[in-house]
Parts: structure tokens; sequence; C-alpha cells
């Protein structure tokens, strides 16, 4: 069987025996192993940090940003393989595929174009220099330089494309190299991804490592000046957080975790109007796509009471236009879970759900048997701020809970608020004071919000969708992450330093510094 590979010191390796089992999601039968055993992590590390940190380091702003857009250009030309990839690993649709893998190569084309703006700087001036004592001479300057160690990249299984290299384009840009860990589960694709860059001779030397399989001893080599951005669920999040050697060396830790996103309905959008519809549109998208494996996808519903049987009667038929089935058939909107312990996972959710909430659409009934197939399944409850499993228990599938309010815009606040913190919230209104305060009552809560109305209703990206320019995280129970946001995402990658000194001098060895205007 064929067994995935690691990039590592700029050689192909396979680790020691089976290793962990890929399985094509559809019929459930293995395609490849991957095993990280025996591989030397921590001289894997410290190779990209002496070879990838010089080169990238050597490097400017636009050179870099040169090197992200041949990537994302040779992503889009192989799209047809990837997709096809996708489709068997993850049981993606191809719709579901092409979210993962323009992603990726959409944010590494939106990071080339704001890299080749900042030109042949190899550091970031970080406001204008302040005068600090009387004199008009004595100066601070804030810069952004490049970390010298290894930013490590551990992902979810749920986007092998886009949420590795969402993270490679911000730290390469920022002149840091990479080792990715994607999720083993559905490795293909960013193996298959890295091996293409490295055929075109894309990679700067030592820029990028790739590790496919178990994390091993990896972190135990962490040093001061790596960092680590990963994206999973809460409890590994917790565990690197507080791994021994990375609180030792103070490295820092990015976690995107789980997030129980909600979408609020207001009171004064009337059934069937654009508002509405919005809101429909984007709810029945976020049950769907990627069979729910979303971390921005919806999974609370708050609706005011009166509206809650035009709300279930259009998400119903939404639902029943969403065939499940074979990703490779066209007709097929909800493919398979990726991995047979996600399917598990999700169905002990779903019943957990059945206890708290009631069941107002679809069943486990009638699912082919080979495969990871979970239909698509709505709940309904009344018990707002009380729905303990709701507001707690991320159910990773195509499923989400309609929860009924009064329509008071500080009970939504406060039911939403329950999810501990979350990526998104989207709500829906044309009530700019209902709006003001959910916008105001749930900034503290989230990492983004998303204001439907009938002025957007129909330009809405959604609220699902990650853009690159804006950020890309949320507090609490999400992570406490922050990813992307143009040139925000940065500096996670870069070391932020007061220099004192001289202003004449200082413009001498860094060079003009425009915000000084
Ligand atoms: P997971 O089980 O937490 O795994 C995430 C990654 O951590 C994988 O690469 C995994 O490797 C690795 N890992 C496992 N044990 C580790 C350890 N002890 N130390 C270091 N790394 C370790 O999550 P998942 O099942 O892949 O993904 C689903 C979860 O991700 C959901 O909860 C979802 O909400 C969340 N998610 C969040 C975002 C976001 O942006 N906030 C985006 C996508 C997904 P192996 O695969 O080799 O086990």
């Amino acid at each position: 069987m064929r067994q995935l590979q690691s990039y590592l010191q700029g050689q192909w390796n396979t680790g020691e025996g089976d290793g962990r089992q890929l399985f094509d999601a559809t019929s459930g039968k293995p395609i490849a192993t991957a095993s990280t055993k025996g591989l030397d992590l921590g001289a894997a590390l410290q190779w990209s940090r002496s070879v990838g940190g010089k080169t990238l380091r050597s490097m400017t702003f636009a050179e870099r940003a040169a090197v992200l857009k041949g990537m994302s250009v040779a992503i889009h030309e192989a799209r047809d393989d990837l997709i096809a990839l996708a489709r068997e690993n993850s049981g993606n649709t191809r719709g579901d595929a092409k979210f993962d893998i323009d992603g990726a190569a959409g944010t590494l084309s939106y990071y080339a174009y704001i890299g080749k703006s900042l030109g042949d700087q190899t550091f970031l001036f970080d406001g204008p220099a302040e005068n600090i004592l009387r004199s008009a001479r004595f100066v601070g300057q804030h810069i952004s330089v490049s970390r010298r160690g290894v930013a490590i990249h551990i992902n979810a299984f749920n986007f092998p494309a886009w949420g590795m290299f969402e993270k490679l384009a911000v730290s390469l840009l920022a002149g840091v190299p990479v080792l990715e860990k994607p999720g083993t589960a559905t490795a293909t694709v960013s193996e298959a991804i890295v091996k293409l860059w490295h055929d075109k001779g894309l990679i700067p030397d030592g820029a990028v490592s790739l590790l496919c399989g178990s994390v091993g001893d990896l972190l135990d080599h962490v040093q001061h000046q790596d960092c680590i951005a990963f994206t999973g669920s809460g409890t590994v999040g917790a565990k690197v957080r507080g791994h021994q050697r990375v609180v030792a060396m103070n490295v820092p830790v990015n976690i995107e975790a789980d997030s129980l996103n909600a979408s609020v309905l207001a009171p004064d959008v009337d059934a069937g109007s654009d508002t509405f519809v919005m809101f429909i549109n984007e709810v029945s998208r976020d049950l769907t796509q990627k069979a729910g494996q979303k971390c921005t996808a919806v999974r609370r519903i708050l609706v005011p009471a009166q509206l809650e049987e035009a709300v279930v009667e259009m998400l119903t038929e939404r639902l029943d236009d969403a065939a499940v089935g074979d990703p490779a058939d066209r007709g097929t909107r909800v493919g398979p879970l990726a991995t047979a312990s996600q399917q598990r996972d999700v169905l002990a959710g779903l019943a957990e759900l059945n206890k708290t909430a009631t069941r107002v659409y679809g069943s486990q009934e009638d699912v082919p048997d080979a495969g990871y197939f979970v239909r698509p399944q709505l709940f309904r409850t009344d018990q707002g701020v009380s729905a303990a499993y709701v507001h707690e228990h991320e159910v990773f599938g195509p499923c989400a809970t309609i929860l009924t309010y009064s329509g008071d815009a500080d009970e939504a606040v406060d039911i939403v608020s329950k999810g501990g913190g979350g990526l998104v919230c989207s709500f829906y209104s044309n009530n700019r004071d209902w709006a003001r305060t959910l916008l105001l009552g749930l900034a503290p809560w989230h990492g983004r919000l998303y204001w439907g109305s009938k002025k957007v209703h129909d330009q809405g990206s959604g609220p699902g969708t990650v853009l690159p320019g804006q950020t890309h995280g949320g507090p609490g129970k999400a992570g406490g992450g922050e990813e992307l946001g143009g040139l925000r995402g940065l500096s996670f990658y870069m070391q932020r330093t007061a220099i004192q000194a001289d202003r004449g001098m200082l413009d001498k060895v860094l060079g003009k510094n425009s915000q000084n205007g």
C-alpha cells in the first residue's frame, strides 16, 4: 500500500512500519499509510531554522511574495487532480473540494499581492517614530522583524489544503520557515501539494518541511524562537499549549479550536423577505457544505418564536434538495464524513442532542452501508440559555439546533454567549437599534461578526467563508487565537522591538519610514 512521505531536511522520507491507515471516505477501503516513527524531528527543526530561516531572511517581502504567487498558480494548475484526491480521501464533493483547494490558492495569492506592495523591505515599521523625552532627536521607533525559529503548523483533518497553506502563506511572507503537520487522516492532499511545489522547484531552500503522520516527539525539540499555530480540537490544543517543553521555552502558541457558531434572526425580518431568504440560504449552506465539517459552520440557530414555523419549513425544503451520496456524482450535495471516528463521534453527538432537543428534520435511515455517511439533521429547543449540551458540544457534522427566543436583542446576546466564545456569529436584521445591541454585545465573544440585511442580501460571502484580509479566530472556547487579517497576521511570526536612538542615525540605518510623514 502507498506510504505517505514526509519532506524533512530537503529530502522525502518515510517512517518505519505502517503507522496510521488512511481510508477512502466513500467506500471505507484503505488507501495509504503514514508513519513518522524513527524520523529525527529534532534535526529536521534545526535544519529548518538554520537553512530555511537564512534563505527567507535574505529575501525581501517582494521576493517572498513572488514565491507565494508561484505556489498559488501551481495549486490552481493541479486543481482537478487535487479535487480527485480530496474526493477519495476526505469524501468531498467537487464543490467542497474546491472550497478547500481554491481557498488555499486564493490565500497564497492574496498574501503574494500584499507582500508585493511591501517591496524591498525585510522588516516592518510599526507606527511612526515618537519623541520619548523632551528632545526631538531622541526617538522611539517600533519595528517588527522575522523570528529566528521555525513556525510549526499543526492542522485539523477538515481543511488539508486551505488550513495548512493559509498559515504557510503568512509565515513565509513574514520570513519564517514552516514545518507543516496536516491531520493524518486526510493528508494525501497536503502531501500532493508540497510534492508539486518541490517538483516545480518552487520551495526556497529549507523554507518548507512536511510531516505526514503522528506528531511524535516534535514538540520536545522546540526552542525559544519557534512558534506553534495549532488548529484542531480544544482538548488537543490544551495539550499543545501545556506541553512541558513549549511552556519551558515560552514558545508562542496560537490556537484555533472548537466553536459553537450561532446565526440569529431578528424579529423585524418578515418570513419570505430578502433578508429572510439570505438567512435561510446561508444557514442551509453551512449545514451541508463539507458535510458540516467546517469550523465556521452554524451550530445554533436563534429564531424568534413567531418565525420558527416559517424557518423550519424553508430549511426543510433546502435540506430535502441536498442529496446525500457518492461525492463523485454531480448531483450529490452532501458526501460522507472524512473518517470512521468522525462518524462515530457525530452519531454519538446526535444521540445526545436528541435527548436535550427535539429532532425536526432528518434521520440516519437509508445511509449507504459503506463509507462514513451522516444525513443532515435539524433539532429545536425552547430552553434558551439552559440548553447546556447545545451550547457546550460541537457536533462536527451536518447538523444544527434551532433555539427559539423572544426576539429581544439582549436575550439573544445572553444565549449566544453561552457558547463560551466563537469564531463567527451571523445576525440578520434591518433594525439598526437591534443590530447595534447584537454587534456590541457579541463582539467581545467573537473574532468575526457577520451582519446580513436587505442592503447586502445578494452580496454576502456567507459567515462560513474565511477571507484572508479579515481576522480568523475567536476568544474562549474557540481557542483564543487570531490568524490572517491581512498584514495583522504577520505579527505572530515577527518580534516587535522598540528601538530608542537618535532620529537621524536611525533613519540612515533603517531607511525612510513613510509613516513619519
Ligand atoms: P484534533 O484531533 O485535535 O487534531 C488536530 C491536529 O493535532 C492533528 O494534526 C493531530 O494529528 C494533532 N495532534 C493529535 N494529538 C496531538 C498531540 N498530543 N500533540 C500535538 N498534536 C497532536 O482535531 P481534528 O479532529 O483533526 O479536527 C477537528 C476539530 O478541529 C474540530 O473540533 C474543529 O472545530 C476544529 N477546527 C477548528 C478550526 C478553526 O479554525 N478554529 C478549523 C478547523 C477545525 P493526527 O491527525 O496525526 O492525530
